[in-house]
């Protein structure tokens, strides 16, 4: 079936100096054709200065039409980029003059996807284009460009040819091979190579939280009893007064989430409602919502003022005792690690920020490492480990069993295989694509 030939805006909508219009498809040119009453060819990557026509012949822009040539293109396909003035009436009538020629307009995330079934990327790459755009931070704009370079691609068919090593050596015994004394002589040559192969997947798949921090940005969550200075602290925190404070205990029904960056390290800030005993209804919804938000959270700031004592939410998560409102009373009690701070005077934040950003510190990541970026990435390099640990297993027996052996070992190619998009159903492209914004 022959391809059908997509448009859309691929900057953002609203007003600006230039909005860019893609197309991409067989019907490329013949559409720019019609559109800026071009006659002569286009040439790949040159740049033309050219009217934008509408109906009725009627000149509506001036606009830079840059063609890409397929395969030499974002998509693989033919391509024009066309850059008219940013006003969003412009955009639209273009895109519009180029459906009524025949154009469709783009699904999200569709010319990644077309890059990808045409084989210019793999799937580990369109996935790290998606995060790109989104990621919070300049060190996870490194990780990724890293991995649209294909760089994670690589070293995990490196892996890959590692376990096809020791599968082949299997197979040979099980096809050709009749003599039991050459496994038995390969046997920890087997068994090294699968040793370094369960670091390198264990050491990727730890790879996950450290690029998910710096692209998603750790969740900071702010608790404790009602009337503390939770909002107040996190206003002081943020320097701004989006978050409404007041004397009444229970103010802050409603989660409110605000993305800063500290030191050049991203955070979502969330402030929660008070936790403490209500008979109120509204109040008990916000005090479950809290509970979600302390389940979810990579740090707590657990907050306490004078007339309350620290409150120790949730086992095992990473929590900072804050004690605030100490220009009215010092802390006197006996618990370690407690920051003091003011919110109203502003004393100890300076602190507390440097407490929370070096939180990042945790994160730390082994550059040969490849790095995984989302979580289906995670979920089938955790197969791949299972089944590569199955198999080291099997080949520390005696006289272990070939069949099943080179069955584990097929099994943890295949779910390489599926961790790169090599091979693939149509329920992972059209979740993987349908993350994606329209225009990318
Ligand atoms: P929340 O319910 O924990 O969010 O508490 P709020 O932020 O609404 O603060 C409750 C009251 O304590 C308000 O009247 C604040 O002005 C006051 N407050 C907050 N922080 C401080 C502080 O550091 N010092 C003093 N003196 N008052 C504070």
């Amino acid at each position: 079936m022959r391809a059908t030939t997509i448009v859309s805006q691929s900057t953002p909508i609203g007003n600006s100096a230039i909005s860019v219009v893609r197309i991409s498809g067989p019907d490329t040119f013949v559409f720019s054709k019609k559109l800026s009453h071009q006659t002569s060819s286009f040439k790949h990557m040159e740049a033309q200065y050219l009217p934008v026509f509408i109906k009725n012949n009627e000149k509506l822009d001036n606009a830079i039409y840059l063609p890409f040539f397929s395969p030499k293109s974002y998509t693989g396909e033919d391509i024009m980029e066309i850059s008219c003035h940013g006003n969003p009436n412009i955009v639209l009538t273009v895109i519009n003059e180029i459906l009524s020629f025949g154009a469709v307009l783009a699904e999200p995330g569709e010319y990644t996807k077309r890059a990808y079934l045409n084989g210019k990327i793999d799937l580990l790459q369109a996935e790290s284009v998606a995060l790109l755009i989104e990621s919070k931070s300049v060190e996870a704009v490194y990780q990724l460009s890293k991995n649209i370079g294909g760089v994670t691609s690589k070293k995990l068919s490196n892996i890959k040819k590692e376990i096809i090593q020791v599968l082949s050596i299997i197979e040979f015994e099980l096809d050709i091979s009749e003599d039991e004394s050459y496994i038995k002589s390969q046997q920890n040559t087997m068994r090294t190579i699968l040793r370094k192969v369960i670091k390198k997947i264990e050491g990727a798949i730890s790879s996950f939280d450290t690029v998910s921090a710096h692209t998603r940005g750790l969740k900071v969550v702010f608790a404790g009893k009602p009337n503390v200075g939770k909002s107040t602290l996190v206003n002081a925190l943020i320097n701004d007064d989006k978050i409404i404070t007041s004397p009444t205990p229970g103010t802050t029904r409603d989660i409110i989430s605000t993305n800063i960056t500290i030191k050049g390290l991203p955070f979502s800030f969330v402030d929660t409602a008070g936790i403490h005993e209500t008979k109120n209804e509204i109040e008990a919804v916000g005090i479950e919502k809290t509970k979600e938000e302390l389940r979810s959270a990579d740090i707590i700031i657990s907050v306490f003022s004078p007339d309350s004592e620290p409150v120790d939410f949730i086992k095992d998560k990473y929590k900072i005792f804050v004690h605030n409102k100490t220009d009215l009373k010092q802390y006197l009690g006996n618990k370690k690690d407690v920051l003091s701070v003011s919110a109203a005077t502003g004393s100890g934040l300076g602190s507390l920020r440097t407490k929370i950003a070096n939180r990042y510190s945790s994160f730390r990541q082994d550059g040969s490492l490849p790095l995984i970026t989302t979580l289906r990435q995670k979920n089938s390099l955790t197969g791949t480990l299972s089944s590569v640990k199955a198999s080291l297993e099997l080949l520390g027996q005696n006289s272990p069993p070939l069949e099943i052996l080179a069955q584990e070992l097929t099994l943890a190619v295949g779910q390489l295989d599926i961790t790169t998009g090599k091979t693939t159903t149509n329920d992972i492209l059209d979740s993987v694509f349908s993350s994606f914004c329209v225009g990318k």
